[in-house]
């Protein structure tokens, strides 16, 4: 194991039950995640993507298996250590945004604050700061019904950094956005997080935002496939990537 790991998943197995019926969500997943890793998580729906971030914030507890999040095991936490390691560690960016239509962007954003004991005046400075950061000064107190889609997700963004978490997982975050707007929202997505060395997993069913990733995991049917370093070399953990403007070029 690497000595910067930020994130052990060993052996995790997550079986829901339905009825009488078991849905393997998971089917034993290892994989590390270091910090300041850009992580996407593609797979098609029902892969279990959704359930591997859920899991590993802590949301779900897994039915076997071990998570290990900056040295803490998160299967042996109670549910009163698991909500202090989300305060502390992990911001959320979700497809449907999930803001409070009644409260403005500023509202949204300090939210997450107010449970920290900080003071209201420190609270609306440091949001402020998160709202100016992904673009939306001039938005401040507007509601969500009053943005259009990409600013929404701005303020989503805004909200899961305003706690400064080392970790940041995104559940299709641009899921619910037209490709142009999605750029832009995953563009600013990526700038704050690598000027803040912070570790994102995204999960995507859409390759063309996977690749925004530096590490693409492949999941199918609760399983990982494949991992791809999304270098410029372009090479996979285990053999050299075969990219299509090589064929081009040694033609
Ligand atoms: P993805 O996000 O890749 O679409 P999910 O993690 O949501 O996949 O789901 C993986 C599998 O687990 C699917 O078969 C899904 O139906 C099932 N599943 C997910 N959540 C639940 C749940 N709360 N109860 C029962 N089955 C679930
Ligand atoms: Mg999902």
């Amino acid at each position: 194991m690497q000595e910067n790991t930020l994130i052990d998943m060993r052996n995790v197995k997550k079986v829901y039950h339905v009825g009488s019926v078991d849905v393997h969500a998971l089917r034993g997943v290892d994989l590390q995640i270091a910090s300041g890793d850009i992580c996407s998580i593609i797979g098609r729906s029902g892969s279990g993507k959704s359930t591997m971030l859920n899991v590993l914030a802590g949301l779900e507890k897994v039915s076997s298996g071990e998570i290990i999040i900056a040295g803490k095991h998160l299967e042996r936490m109670t549910q009163g250590e698991l909500i202090m390691f989300r305060q502390k560690r992990v911001g959320f960016i979700f497809q449907s945004f999930n803001l409070m239509p009644y409260y403005t962007a500023l509202e949204n954003v300090a939210l997450p604050l107010s449970f920290s004991g900080m003071p209201l005046a420190q609270r609306n400075k440091r949001a402020k700061r998160m709202l100016d950061l992904v673009g939306l000064k001039t938005h401040m107190n507007h509601k969500p019904g009053e943005m259009s889609g990409g600013q929404q997700q701005r303020v989503g963004i805004a909200r899961a950094l305003v706690t400064d978490p080392q970790i940041v997982f995104a559940d299709e975050p641009t899921g619910n956005l037209d490709s142009s707007t999605s750029d832009e929202v995953m563009h600013v997505i990526i700038n704050i997080l690598r000027e803040q060395k912070k570790t994102l997993v995204m999960v995507t069913h859409d390759q063309h935002i996977a690749e925004f990733g530096d590490k693409i995991i492949h999941l199918l049917d609760g399983r990982i496939t494949d991992i791809v370093i999304n270098a410029k070399e372009g090479t996979t953990q285990n053999e050299p990537r075969v990219r299509e403007t090589e064929g081009i070029l040694n033609a």
